[in-house]
């Protein structure tokens, strides 16, 4: 099947839709049983996604935990109120006390954070590497090392990641190969064909795709997918109906979504490319992008988010540039059919196992479902009111 007609199919077998289009919004603390039998059945039955007490999963969350192993692959789905919830989850059901994992460097903020913060006091231990580190990655490798954590492309900075030749390493020495595919949103880039043993997405953002619900998911291959279920079950995680409902209603545009959003912000990139006021685009499918061969080989595509660098600028003209936007709001998020626009300083700081190389400020847009000529007017405004404020400061 292709990725299209599988977007329209995804989780929506009669047994959850009950003979309509959509699966129902059921929304269950108790579930209540016919007989001992039926009672005893549903206990001993975790894995075929029988009801049995609302934490464990309602006919809605199944629609969606299917949906999402159609799309991405693996053995099955958890869900979790977040996607910042799924990757600590994801994280804690592997490690133990006296472990160490890899955490690439360029990893989301907040999963730095849990590792410097909370697993540390539980003794375990965290290395960061290189996004570009490839085969490198086997220096790094310990006795007690159990996990090696991926974002690729990287947060904020884009690089993109050599996947199965990192998976192919850590595999040699057992470890696990977790993979944050929140930019991939299970549509342009396959993890489980790549060797990634589980793969975490904030469905925040493309999934859900209108910024209105926080949702994270864990796909896992058969080998480790018991594992995770059981475990993430066992730190109480579990989602909202209704939230899942939006998420399934989002998947259905996830295929023209993300292709309109492809070709507003590669308009937008090209455009940007022009300008005197840009140092570099860290876009993964410009050649200037740290890692661009690998998402040519690796990639099926791209969506709207990327940023750029400036080469000159400093913070005051950098706010007068995001103040003066009318179509980019400024938030911390993406995914969503809205164009955003984020003015980035200090990533020096923000990066240990690497230098970033660049002094003047970045920007990172998510390029939206506007008209792009729009967009572009919005950024070109945005460029006169920087150099204004640049002149006389
Ligand atoms: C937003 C984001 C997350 C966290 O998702 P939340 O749902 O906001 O907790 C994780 N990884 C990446 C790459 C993200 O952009």
């Amino acid at each position: 099947m292709k990725q299209d007609t599988k977007i329209i199919n995804a989780g929506r077998k009669s047994k959850w839709t009950q003979g309509v289009v959509n699966p129902s919004v059921q929304r269950a603390s108790t579930v209540v049983f016919e007989s001992t039998t039926a009672m005893k059945h549903a206990a001993g039955n975790k894995t075929n996604q029988v009801l049995f007490y609302g934490r464990r999963g309602t006919t809605t969350s199944f629609a969606f935990s299917d949906a999402m192993v159609e799309l991405e692959g693996g053995a099955g789905c958890a869900l979790y109120p977040s996607g910042t919830a799924a990757i600590t989850n994801a994280i804690l059901s592997f490690v133990k006390s006296g472990d160490h994992i890899l955490m690439v460097d360029t990893a989301y903020e907040p999963t730095r954070d849990f590792c410097d913060k909370l697993l540390t006091n539980y003794g375990v231990e965290t290395t960061y590497y290189d996004p570009l580190i490839g085969a490198g990655i086997e220096a790094l490798i310990k006795e007690n090392t159990s996990i090696i954590f991926l974002e690729s492309p990287g947060s904020i900075t884009m690089e993109v990641q050599d996947v199965p030749t990192i998976a192919k390493i850590a595999h040699q020495h057992d470890c696990i190969v977790m993979l944050d595919n929140t930019w991939g949103a299970g549509v342009n880039f396959q993890p489980f064909d790549y060797g990634v043993d589980i793969s975490v997405q904030a469905a925040t953002k493309y999934i859900v795709g209108h910024s209105d619900v926080m949702l994270g998911t864990a796909t896992a291959t058969e080998k480790y997918w018991p594992q995770l279920r059981e475990h993430s079950y066992t730190l109480g995680q579990c989602t909202s109906p209704d939230d899942l409902y939006l998420a399934l209603r989002g998947i259905r545009t996830l295929g023209v979504r993300l292709n309109q959003h492809e070709k507003n912000a590669l308009k937008v990139a090209n455009w940007l490319k022009t300008r005197p006021e840009v140092e570099t685009i860290l876009h993964p499918a410009f050649d200037s992008c740290p890692g661009h061969e690998f998402f040519q080989r690796d990639f099926n595509g791209s969506n709207g988010l990327f940023s750029f660098v400036l080469n000159c600028g400093n913070q005051k003209a950098l706010n007068a540039l995001l103040d003066s936007m009318e179509h980019f709001k400024m938030g911390y998020s993406w995914g969503g059919f809205e164009s955003l626009i984020l003015g980035i300083t200090g990533l020096k700081n923000m990066r240990t196992a690497t230098q970033w190389p660049y002094e003047n400020p970045l920007i990172r847009l998510h390029i939206g479902l506007e008209d792009v000529d729009d967009l572009i007017a919005d950024l070109e405004q945005g460029f006169e009111k920087f150099h204004q404020v640049l002149a006389t400061s």
